[in-house]
């Protein structure tokens, strides 16, 4: 499944052309992955499935480039495009996970996901120990001989903690177990675990991937030919699969991956820099700043830092509303990755989910607020959060 033709070429000549071939043999020679709507596929004999398609939950066309552009840019042998972030987490995790097996997951994880694993999972029998990941010895330490997969995600949601994931592959691979990266926050272009590890790669595409706010998916790929058969026996099995009109949407949006990666992190490093030196500003958190904790080990596995950072304001929950009522460019919401730069206070919005004692054990207060950095105009960007910390 390997392009080794596009494995020479840059991230964007990828980005565009990978899963789009030109087949000037069998139709107009489409420069653009057309839309397949249709169900099935109509066969002349008994045996033969024409193109090896079938039905439309066990394999499509459209979803077929999008999974072969997907597998390219992150120098993955597989690729498997879901109909959300959860659905992909939730079908690698029933892809992998047999009764009473236990899993090690970072203490600090996108809410959505510790709700699976706080909330359905035990409902299996499923058993999850939470490790700060920061620390490789503190994720061996809750290790078991049942351990059956190690999960992380890096940098980390809302605080952007890195994980070393080199190490944290050692350590999951000396136990035996799977090694999984939710690597949302930085896209294929940043960051590869694959390259540093680990097994599998776990995407929400709702976020940079497509990149336009306009459609909900999910990926996940491995280089793994015994791992991809079980993903896909689960997705075609359980059904969770993107649909052709999101898959074509994801397919526009991930061609300009690299330069709206290269703008969301302008963006971002510019504002965090600015939130720093603000005296309404308590502390930033973000990954390309010299004072993150992590600077060294971000500058040793990612190529870039991302557009997402985090920040506490001098002040309390009313400070923080007033704060937000006064932004005129940047709308309050939840989600990350598009084009529009977004801005929420994980407490009522990404985290409301986690219960308030979690939420408060982990440093969620009121006065934490996360912002996705958009691709707009840097100097505006600014201006909006000058006016509305100053005021
Ligand atoms: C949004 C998100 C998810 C969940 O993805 P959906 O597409 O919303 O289902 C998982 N992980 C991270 C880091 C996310 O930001």
């Amino acid at each position: 499944m390997k392009e080794s033709f596009f494995d020479e070429l840059g991230f964007s000549t990828r980005a565009v052309h990978a899963g789009e071939e030109i087949d000037y043999e069998n139709g107009p020679g489409d420069v653009v992955a057309p839309l397949h709507l249709t169900t099935t596929y109509a066969r002349k004999t008994l045996d033969e499935t024409p193109g090896g398609y079938d039905y439309i939950r066990s394999g499509n066309p459209t979803r077929t480039a999008l999974e072969k552009k997907l597998a390219a840019v992150e120098n993955a042998g597989y690729a498997f495009a879901f109909s959300s972030g959860l659905a992909a987490e939730t079908s690698l995790l029933l892809s992998f996970l047999k009764e009473k097996d236990h899993i090690v997951a970072f203490d600090d994880l996108y809410g959505g996901t510790l709700r699976i694993f706080r909330k359905i999972l035990p409902q299996y029998g499923f058993e999850v120990s939470y490790a700060d990941a920061t620390k490789p010895e503190e994720v061996a330490a809750a290790i078991r001989p049942d351990t059956r997969i190690v999960w992380i995600e890096t940098p980390s949601n809302p605080f952007m903690r890195l994980c070393d994931i080199r190490a944290i592959a050692e350590v999951a691979h000396k136990a035996g177990a799977l090694l999984v990266a939710d690597n949302t926050f930085l896209s294929p272009y940043f960051q590869r675990p694959l390259d540093l590890g680990a097994d599998i790669v776990s995407y929400s595409a709702t976020k940079y991937i497509s990149g336009h706010s306009d459609v909900l998916a999910g990926a996940v790929l491995t280089n793994d030919k015994t791992l991809a058969e079980r993903i896909y026996l689960q997705q075609n099995a359980t059904g969770a699969v993107l649909s052709p009109f999101d898959s074509y949407l994801v397919l526009r949006g991930l061609k300009t991956l690299e330069l709206r990666m290269e703008r969301h992190q302008q963006n971002a490093l510019q504002i965090a820099r600015f939130l720093e030196a603000h005296p309404r500003v308590e502390r930033v958190f973000y990954p390309g700043l010299e004072s993150h904790p992590q600077y060294a080990l971000g500058k040793k596995q990612m190529t870039g830092s991302g557009g997402m950072l985090s920040f506490l304001l001098r002040g309390d929950k009313n400070y923080v509303e007033e704060f937000m009522g006064r932004l005129h460019l940047i709308p309050m919401a939840v989600s990350l990755g598009g084009v529009e730069s977004l801005i929420e206070v994980p407490a009522y919005f990404s985290h409301a989910s986690v219960a308030p004692e979690v939420r408060l054990r982990s440093g969620i207060t009121d006065n934490l607020v996360r912002l996705s950095a958009g691709i707009e105009n840097t100097a505006d960007l600014i201006n909006d959060l000058k006016t509305a910390l100053n005021n």
